[in-house]
Parts: C-alpha cells; sequence; structure tokens
C-alpha cells in the first residue's frame, strides 16, 4: 500500500546575531531556519529546512501556497518525480534563491519520509556506511581584533576540533596585507598540526585572490574558499591558474547545472554546494556524482545535521562545516541533535535524518517572529 501527503506545514525560528559580525562582505543581522513539516495519511513526518537568514517569510509563502496544495495526495517516495515537476512548474520564477531554498527543504523532507517509513537512517538509504564524518568548526569574522581572532580559533582547537575555517578580506578586502598577518599569528598560535581554512566571501578579483594565497602559501592552508565573487568562474579558474592552494566554492551554485559549470571551467578542488539551497537530496546525490566524475572533493557548506548522512555515503566527501553561529538556535530547534565530539559528528542510529524538532521551542519562536 503507498502512503500519501496529507498535509504541509511550515515554521520560521529565527535570532539576531549580536555582536555586529561581519565577513568579507556581509554584515549579518540575523539567522534561522524554514522548518517544512510533511505528514503523511499513515502518521510519518518528514521534517526538512533551509534557510531564513534573509526572506524567510517568502520561502514560507512559496511553500503554503505554490507548493503544498500540489503534494496534497502525492506519494512520498516519489522523490525524482516531484522534484522534476516542480522544477518545471517554478522554473519561470527562480531556478536559484529562495525558489530553490524552498524547494530543497521540501525535498529533505520526503526523503526523511522515506528513512522513516523504512525504519532506516538517510546513510543507508544512500548506500553509504561510514557512521562517523569528521567536522571542522567555522568562523573567524573579520570584524574580530586579530586577538579575538586568535582567542575564537584556540577556543575550537580546545573543543577537540583538528580543523578550523576563519574569514580573510578585512577592511571589505581592501587590505589584504593585515590578512596575511592574522593568518601568520593563526599558524604560530595553533602549531603545524591543525588543519587551516580560509574563506574570502567572494572580496577580491582573481589577480589580488592569488598574490593573497601566494604570500600565505608558507602558512599552510588547507584551502581557500570563494576568493572572487561567486558567478565569475572564469576569475575562479584565474585564481587556480595562479597559486597552488586547493579552491574551495560552490555553496552558492544550484543544481547539478551551476556545478557541472564550476567543473568544466576548472574552477574549483572542493565542491562545496549546500543541500538545503541547491536542490536538496534529490539534488545533492547527483552533484556528489559529478564531483566524482571531476576527481574533486565534496564538502556541502554549513547544516551539518542535513549533510550528515550524505557526506558519510560518498567515497569523496571531506568533511562536515559547524558553523558557531548557528550552535545555539540549532541545539534550541532540535531535540539532541548530534554534537561533534573529538572534531567528528556520529549518526544518531535512528530512522531518516534522525532528527527531531524542540516543538515548544519552533511554536513559541515562530509565534514571536509572526
Ligand atoms: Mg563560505
Amino acid at each position: 500500500m503507498t502512503d500519501r501527503i496529507e498535509r504541509v506545514v511550515v515554521h520560521l525560528v529565527s535570532a539576531p546575531v549580536l555582536g555586529g559580525l561581519e565577513d568579507a562582505t556581509r554584515k549579518l543581522d540575523s539567522l534561522g531556519y524554514t522548518i517544512v513539516r510533511v505528514f503523511t495519511k499513515d502518521g510519518v513526518e518528514g521534517i526538512g529546512v533551509t534557510y531564513n537568514e534573509v526572506g524567510g517569510e517568502a520561502t514560507k509563502t512559496l511553500i503554503d501556497t505554490a507548493i503544498a496544495p500540489k503534494l496534497i495526495g502525492r506519494d512520498p517516495f516519489d522523490t525524482e518525480v516531484l522534484w522534476n515537476e516542480f522544477f518545471a512548474y517554478l522554473r519561470g520564477v527562480g531556478r536559484k534563491g529562495l525558489t530553490f531554498g524552498a524547494l530543497s527543504a521540501v525535498d529533505i523532507a520526503l526523503w526523511d519520509i522515506k528513512g522513516k517509513t523504512l525504519g532506516l537512517p538517510l546513510y543507508k538509504l544512500f548506500g553509504g556506511g561510514r557512521t562517523s564524518v569528521p567536522v571542522y568548526a567555522s568562523g573567524g569574522w573579520t570584524s574580530y581584533s586579530d586577538d579575538e581572532l586568535v582567542e575564537e580559533v584556540q577556543g575550537m582547537v580546545d573543543r577537540g576540533f583538528t580543523t578550523v575555517k576563519v574569514k580573510v578580506g578585512v577592511e571589505g578586502g581592501t587590505n589584504p596585507g593585515s590578512d596575511v598577518v592574522r593568518v601568520r599569528k593563526l599558524r604560530e598560535a595553533l602549531g603545524p598540526d591543525i588543519r587551516l581554512l580560509l574563506d574570502a566571501n567572494n572580496c577580491w578579483d582573481a589577480a589580488t585572490a592569488a598574490r593573497f594565497a601566494n604570500r600565505v602559501a608558507e602558512y599552510d592552508p588547507f584551502l581557500i574558499e570563494e576568493p572572487v565573487f561567486a558567478d565569475d568562474i572564469p576569475g575562479l579558474a584565474r585564481f587556480k591558474r595562479g597559486t597552488d592552494i586547493p579552491l574551495a566554492t560552490g555553496e552558492h551554485e544550484y543544481t547539478r547545472y551551476g556545478v557541472r559549470d564550476l567543473l568544466l571551467a576548472d574552477a574549483a578542488d572542493v565542491i562545496q554546494a549546500d543541500g538545503t539551497r541547491a536542490g536538496g537530496f534529490t539534488e545533492m546525490l547527483k552533484i556528489a556524482a559529478l564531483t566524482q566524475a571531476w576527481n574533486v572533493g565534496f564538502a556541502p557548506h554549513a547544516m551539518e545535521n542535513i549533510h550528515l548522512h550524505l557526506v558519510a555515503s560518498v567515497p569523496n566527501g571531506l568533511f562536515l562545516e559547524r558553523l558557531l553561529l548557528f550552535e545555539d538556535i540549532t541545539a534550541r530547534t532540535f531535540a539532541d541533535a548530534p554534537v561533534p565530539v573529538e572534531g567528528h559528528m556520529h549518526i544518531p542510529d535512528l530512522p531518516g535524518l534522525g532528527l527531531a524538532l524542540d516543538l515548544d521551542f519552533v511554536l513559541a519562536n515562530d509565534e514571536a517572529s509572526n
């Protein structure tokens, strides 16, 4: 007997970002999740999420008014069919951005239903065998002083992380010399064994970025992320030809088509597409396959609780990203979400995503934000 989708509910949870945190190109005001709950006739509930840093209300409205009505009565196992129907239905109003955040959250919820119905964790459905995945701590905002930066990263190491990521591009990317000093101070504080990732958040042109990369090469960065504007694919390729430090990008790409263009242009060594924006698990499995065909790394951006099963299942999956900024709202939104231990996250022995919402928090926060 086939189960059917009966009801879809969307909640917004958010929290202000305090302390005036900035990266090279952006100040953060708030963060949070758009949460999609899909209920079936047989009483299974699937959970999916996307971001709502900006535009959560629009995402919720799109799901409530355009997507949910078309899900009612459908088989939740038809993820490929439904993905393609919605891709066609929505293509005129967005093949990137908020539209894809909405579609991604819905797709993730359907996969959660599949796992729960079968009584299997998602990594089993993906064919994976790993139950523990390396995770790195991510923070190090450009708005920090040099001392604050070193102190935060030291705290990451004290918590057991052996891979850490910080922002570069202080003063809006206008002072790469200061960034070189910051990277030197970090390497001196960390010693040689901690892997150090640098994220420039789109701030430079290719020439400036390559010069910076070559100046910090002696401090052994593991990779440099988004050194130029994410859509400047020729610029990413130029950067890559100018330095041997690996290039990571893709958190702003959507679908297999966006990742295909990065790979065809030889514009990435590590692909960081984010399943909560790029098209859910249905699309991320295809993106992961593309990265294998090009023999590059696969390391999805943020949302480690969602990406845990996927990275565990993909042979070229490098690690998860744990944004320290999200730790508080994640701990409040989910009951007993997995936490890193000694730089690894372990997959809970539970069906689907293995996540449960803390509904007291979600409903109270949703109410307050409406
Ligand atoms: Mg980034």
